[in-house]
């Protein structure tokens, strides 16, 4: 299912900051049908999306639970790992 506002505006929110920037500009974290929480470089990954500017603003979006919120979901120990890994990884691949 998609969103059709969403789909519509290009422009993205950062869920840590509340900026708006440029789809690419931001770093999309998908919660997968099968119930992952995964980092998606390439925006294409099935599943409810969200939006983080940085690894800062992630890591604000966790603590005050914007992200499991905009997600629906929540994010276990044994995920959020992994997740902050990815999500490192990314924005430093972003920025290299
Ligand atoms: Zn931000």
């Amino acid at each position: 299912m998609t969103d059709p506002i969403a789909t519509r505006k290009r422009v993205r929110t950062c869920i840590g900051c509340s900026a708006t920037s440029e789809k690419r500009a931001l770093l999309r974290i998908v919660r997968t049908p099968a119930g992952a929480v995964e980092a998606d470089p390439t925006g294409r990954k099935p599943g409810r999306g969200a939006y983080v500017c940085s690894a800062t603003c992630f890591e604000r979006a966790l603590k005050t639970a914007r992200l499991q919120r905009a997600l629906k979901t929540n994010i276990d120990s044994d995920q959020l790992d992994g997740l902050v890994s990815e999500v490192t990884r990314a924005f430093a691949a972003a920025e290299a």
